[in-house]
């Protein structure tokens, strides 16, 4: 069912208890509601709601929604007392004046359109929720054969909705905006810029996708127009314009802007832009916006492994998710790691909306490999965005027992005397370790302290100053030897 704007009649109000669905969070799903019959009868319950919500989206979509009719404006704030009814006015006489065509129509229908839509500039819908707020739809995109829509909601950015968040019926209006002329005015006084379009659509985006878009200005003057160099404030995005250009009366420009999607979910650039007419001095600031969506990505968490410092013959345990989103749904098939040492689990649990989530336990058994290690777990999954999970993984191996402190600081010592300090094993349950002084600077003896156990490091200086020196013990028991390096100092007297 169509509606074009010649036609339009209020439609029919809807009630309060209805307008609980705010889009701040557009991803969020919303339960169906539906206006009932009793509510229609009661106009007066409505009139608060026929203001436009305050957050300052009216103002960004009414920007879009001209620009989609055929005229650039500049930004300004739409008062938070404005009516939705002086809005839809003002659109409504805008399209009078352009000639651009607004219809309203079934946000189903909407959707079903904008699916339609291949080219980049195509497409735009005003929807107005149930609140008050001021969206926009720019686009589709099709995910495993389901549709999500690409909307905006003032400068909140661009949210890929599923069909259900869509026609659950929190859009109390939609409205299509087309421009019959193909072109978007930018008017400079009497003069006018044309340019064919000043919004791109790239759809859906890989990640580090390399885009560009170009945008075809033409003077419709009889004077000469400065297109100025564009402002962005993104380094990723690269207007191939480098200083102001001079549109004679008829003259076309191209300007061709690249820009790289990143790794979000969505973007959005703006290209600020200003012209002005040489003869009048009139100027005008306008935008290019370029965006586009990348599908979510299941989320993996976290994105390495690190097991810390594990003892010979002890365990350290880790636990890793794999996450649906409704953009990617995937199964596990295998999981491989290069590290022997690592064992795991692995369940599927379901949560919100049939979404499954995988956990990992993994668990490491310290080997003898002291020091140290790195590897990696590899997962294959169905998914087509990550069919390939890799994490690496890295822990450090200790020897079952050492001396400590690693570090002997002898503080004064005076030549000819000695001082003598106690290293204690660690764990303390291997008390029938041996060690043995492998190598060590001639000022520097072990001894074990017979009734106690206990081993004692000596120092016996030989020459005033800072000294500083190394000690290489092994430390034996049954099979098992380990190397250790103890360092000293001491400020000899
Ligand atoms: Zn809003």
């Amino acid at each position: 069912m169509k509606r074009r704007f010649s036609s339009y009649h209020a439609r029919a109000p809807i009630c309060l208890g209805c307008a609980l669905a705010l889009l701040f969070a557009c991803c969020r799903e919303y339960k169906e509601r539906k206006p009932t019959e009793s509510v229609k009868s009661k106009p007066t319950v409505v009139t608060n709601l026929e203001n436009a919500a305050n957050c300052g989206c009216a103002a960004r979509e009414l920007i879009f929604a001209n620009a989609a009719l055929g005229i650039s404006t500049c930004e300004k704030k739409v008062p938070a007392d404005r009516t939705i009814n002086s809005i839809r006015n003002e659109l409504i006489a805008a399209a009078q004046a352009v000639g651009g065509e607004l219809t309203q129509v079934d946000v189903e229908e909407a959707v079903k359109l904008a699916a339609d839509v291949r080219n980049e500039s195509g497409f735009y819908a005003l929807l107005i929720d149930r609140a008050g707020h001021f969206c926009g739809l720019h686009g589709v995109i099709e995910v495993d054969g389901k549709r999500f829509s690409q909307v905006t909601h003032g400068d909140f950015g661009l949210q890929l909705l599923p069909e259900e968040s869509m026609t659950n019926g929190n859009f109390r209006e939609t409205w299509i905006c087309q421009n019959n002329r193909g072109v978007v005015h930018i008017p400079l006084g009497e003069a006018i810029l044309a340019v064919d379009g000043t919004i791109r659509n790239f759809g859906e985006v890989l990640p580090l996708a390399e885009l560009s878009a170009s945008f075809k200005f033409q003077n419709c003057s009889a004077h000469a127009i400065v297109l100025c160099k564009p402002q962005t404030t993104c380094g990723c995005v690269v207007p191939s314009m480098d200083g102001n250009a001079t549109l004679l009366p008829g003259e076309n420009y191209d300007l061709r802007i690249s820009i790289q999607s990143g790794t979000s979910e969505s973007f959005t650039q703006k290209v600020h832009m200003k012209c002005w007419d040489t003869e009048t001095g009139k100027s005008r600031d306008f935008s290019l916006e370029l965006f586009g969506n990348r599908r979510a990505a299941m989320v993996i968490e976290p994105r390495s492994l690190k097991f810390g410092t594990v003892r010979e013959g002890k365990t350290s345990s880790r636990t890793l998710f794999l996450i649906e989103t409704k953009t990617d749904r995937f199964r596990v098939e295998s999981l491989s790691c290069d590290d022997a040492n690592l064992k795991w689990e692995q369940t599927r649990r379901e949560y919100d909306n049939h979404l499954s989530r995988y956990d990992f336990l993994f668990t490491i058994k310290a080997g003898k490999r002291y020091g140290r290690s790195t590897g990696q777990i590899e997962i294959l999954t169905t998914s087509k965005q990550y069919p390939v999970v890799k994490i690496p993984i890295e822990y450090t191996v200790e020897p079952p027992f050492s001396l400590t402190p690693k570090l002997l600081t002898f503080e004064k010592v005076t030549v000819g005397e000695t001082k003598s300090l106690p290293v204690k094993l660690s764990p303390y349950d291997y008390d029938d370790v041996l060690v043995k002084m492998h190598e060590a600077p001639g000022e520097i003896s072990i001894d074990k302290d017979k009734n106690s156990g206990t081993y004692y490091i000596t120092f016996s200086p030989n020459r005033q100053g800072l000294w500083e020196g190394e000690i290489n013990l092994e430390l034996l028991k049954d099979d098992v030897k380990v190397l250790q390096t103890i360092k000293c100092v001491a400020n000899v007297q």
